[in-house]
């Protein structure tokens, strides 16, 4: 059906690794593409879809930017990409990632780093958000585990939706932490996203257990139905406003608690002026408390690792990757030659979620991180309007919460329909500033994205202007623009389209 033109060459140093001036947005691409959309017609041109390459495709290589998978010819595909083609779009190409998605820069590719010009393209799908500033595509597909898909879009400029966990079958998406793992769409505007998400989202898919049942979403769908019910209602005793009256009545909750010291200036005033343009259509703001929010990244840089030590254990030269002489360490050797080819952030984590898995640290972190997941996802509950529809109500009574919790919830109980609070606290910085960075540098990046992700809430993130010279509220960015700021909006679980249809107000 389609014919691979072009695939990248792995070199070892940075500075061979990309022509300057090129993005290395793709690993490789296809042509012979066809308009055969449901809306085709002779004049309009077919649609290209770049994908992240840690989703299979039947015809081209699916390499997880690793030099363990450089040759993997997947025998199937992924039931998200079947969705595309069957839709009539074409799979232009698989983009460029951090190695099994671990990264915010996605510069630890065997591929060599995603460039964003001088800056970071963000991670892990770099790749995917930059094919799309490249204009190599009209949407794109990536993964999000902690953020992997609103960080690249925060920086790059564009779009990025990460949907509900459980929504889109993970069939054919190779696992980094399965219990996080998301597909999610990165797009031009809010619109295209959408169209992209409903189409992997149009049937549900029996070979991923950890997809939602159809009669899960039924029951998901009442709830969210009473929730959207309830604040029609509240929408009718609001102020009637001319231009947007659907928004009188939406409460928009700002966690205190992301208001953190080193949220950057510009980052800072993006926020504020995108709540007072969302003050200005009708909505009420309400300061919420998250106050779990402090421990969500140490927990999820315990728990991701953790599965992914696991997930990675398939790499062993019999199953995946080449079986190499001496097959096994001996002595002080920590990684046996066979499973030398991974990159040095994964080797960190294999050993990271190894040693937090073993049975002296295991009650100290892994267990830990479980707990302080299981607040998080409290905390959102005890802020949103619409129940949880994956939980008994019962069982988030605050009159139950560890009293550290009751003490912190200050502000009450908020009732509120969003969160919006931004993607990223800096912007995009430099790539040879990245590479000087510790890892636990770069793990800071995630702060803001993986509360959501450990919720297994959906979140946005929606690029923004705003320009030093007037206090006006710009909501478009030129796409790559260092300056594009990323706002993100969490809604509650199953809330997909509530968080969709409040973003485009940001179009
Ligand atoms: N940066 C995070 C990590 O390295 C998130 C990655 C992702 O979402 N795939 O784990």
């Amino acid at each position: 059906r389609r014919r691979i033109v072009c695939t990248n060459r792995p070199s070892s140093s940075l500075a061979s690794r990309a022509p300057l001036g090129s993005s290395n947005a793709l690993i490789s691409s296809t042509t012979g593409w066809e308009n055969r959309g449901e809306d085709a017609s002779e004049n309009t041109p077919p649609i290209l879809v770049a994908v992240k390459d840690n989703i299979v495709t039947s015809d081209l290589l699916t390499t997880c930017a690793s030099a363990l998978l450089q040759n993997y010819q997947s025998p199937y595909e992924a039931f998200v990409a079947t969705k595309l083609c069957e839709k009539g779009w074409n799979i232009m190409g698989k983009a460029n990632m951090d190695e099994f998605g671990m990264g915010s820069h996605s510069t630890n590719s065997f591929f060599g780093a995603v460039r964003n010009g001088e800056y970071s393209a963000g991670g892990s799908s770099g790749g995917s958000a930059m094919s799309l500033v490249d204009g190599q595509c009209s949407f794109a597909i990536g993964t999000d585990t902690g953020g992997s898909v609103r960080l690249p879009a925060a920086y790059s400029g564009v779009v990025g939706f990460k949907p509900s966990y459980g929504l889109l079958s993970r069939t054919g998406v190779i696992p980094y932490a399965n219990s996080l793992d998301t597909v999610g769409v990165l797009a031009h505007s809010v619109e295209a996203a959408h169209t992209a998400f409903r189409a992997m989202n149009s049937t549900v898919d029996d070979n991923d257990p950890s997809t939602l049942s159809q009669e899960s979403r039924n029951r998901a769908g009442q709830v969210r139905k009473t929730a959207s019910d309830d604040l029609k209602k509240r929408a009718q005793h609001g102020v009637k406003n001319e231009t947007r009256p659907i928004l009188q009545g939406v409460r928009i909750g700002v966690p205190t608690e992301y208001n953190i010291i080193e949220l950057q200036h510009e980052v800072r005033v993006a926020w504020r002026r995108s709540l007072s343009m969302l003050q200005d259509v009708g909505c009420t703001l309400v300061p919420v408390s998250l106050p779990n929010t402090k421990h969500a990244l140490s927990a999820y840089y315990i728990l991701a690792p953790a599965e992914a030590s696991s997930n990675l254990a398939k790499y062993d030269g019999v199953r995946y990757g080449s079986r190499e002489q001496p097959s096994d360490g001996v002595g002080d050797v920590l990684y046996s030659k066979t499973r030398d080819g991974f990159g040095d952030e994964v080797k960190r984590r294999i050993l990271l979620g190894s040693y937090t898995l073993s049975s002296k640290a295991i009650d100290n972190y892994f267990i830990k991180a479980q707990k302080v997941r299981r607040l998080v996802q409290r905390d959102f509950n005890h802020v949103f309007s619409m129940a949880n529809p994956l939980q008994n109500p019962k069982h988030f009574d605050l009159a139950d919460m560890d009293e550290s919790v009751q003490l912190d919830s200050k502000l009450g109980p908020a009732q509120v329909d969003f969160i919006i609070c931004p993607t990223a606290p800096t912007l995009p910085p430099k790539l040879d500033q990245v590479l000087d960075q510790t890892p636990v540098d770069n793990y800071m990046n995630d702060v803001f994205t993986v509360p959501a992700s450990l919720a297994g809430l959906p979140a946005i993130s929606i690029p923004f202007k705003i320009s030093s010279s007037s206090e006006r509220y710009e909501p478009r960015v030129s796409a790559g623009s260092t300056s594009s700021i990323g706002i993100q909006i969490i809604g509650q679980y199953y809330d997909d389209e509530g968080v969709l249809g409040i973003s485009r107000l940001f179009e």
